[in-house]
């Protein structure tokens, strides 16, 4: 009688576990890792160990300020110096190195010129890899899905969509990042430069130019002002 009692409750357990479905969207569930990065973070918050919007502000200085700020400076000494740019062109990790640019997620690096016949935007389709030691840390579009899948189908309607038509002329390549290979893109010049020193035309070159989804514009009479 034992035995009888027992069998239903087991068939009922592995059933229960049988009928569950796979129809959800898995990419929509937290990563193991961002679960635990969010509990770590309320933790210290909770225990008065740091301020929530500190570590918002580092976040952003890394993925906003500082990182593209090396970057923009690599792209600025090409701009202003053929002899560097074609070091750069050919061997991307000496000529980093050169200005101090090197380390974790950009050991191996390779720039890819914007001419006026060629428009150069980088993607990870696997996942997020991206050069930390020249761009910092990832915006949150880059990692999302629909940027990682679409960029690959349909570069011109991601790029027309962060406001950059590529002319039907001008050939659009799209670059795979990996953990081995990272790419870093070098704009073109805008117009009306001439006149600007190194330091002013890196403040030109925003993030998005060193991704390769948005073009550079000249600067505006108030931004020389
Ligand atoms: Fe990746």
């Amino acid at each position: 009688m034992e035995k009888t009692d027992l069998q239903p409750a087991a068939t009922g357990g592995v059933s229960g576990e049988a009928v569950h479905s796979h129809t959800h969207d898995h990419q929509a569930v937290p990563s193991d890792l961002a679960l635990r990065v969010k509990s770590l973070e309320s933790l210290l918050v909770e225990k008065g160990l740091v301020d929530r919007a500190a570590l918002d502000a580092l976040v952003d200085a890394y993925e906003n300020k500082i990182g593209p700020r090396n970057g923009a400076r690599v792209v600025a000494r090409a701009w202003t110096d053929p002899a560097y740019k074609q070091r750069l062109l050919t061997d991307a990790n000496s000529a980093l190195a050169e200005l101090g640019f090197a380390g974790q997620q950009g050991e191996n690096m390779v720039v890819v010129e914007n001419t006026p016949e060629v428009h150069n935007v980088v993607v990870c389709t696997l996942c997020s890899c991206y050069p930390w030691p020249v761009l910092g840390l990832p915006p949150v579009w880059y990692k999302s899905a629909p940027y990682r899948s679409r960029t690959v189908m349909d570069p011109r309607g991601v790029l027309n969509e962060f406001g950059t038509a590529i002319p039907e002329d001008v050939e659009v390549r799209v670059w795979d990042s990996t953990a081995e290979l990272r790419y870093l893109v070098l704009p073109e010049r805008p117009a009306d430069t001439e006149s600007l020193t190194e330091e002013e035309l890196a403040a030109l070159v925003t993030r998005d130019s060193l991704i390769g989804v948005a073009k550079l514009a000249p600067p505006t009479s108030e931004g020389r002002a």
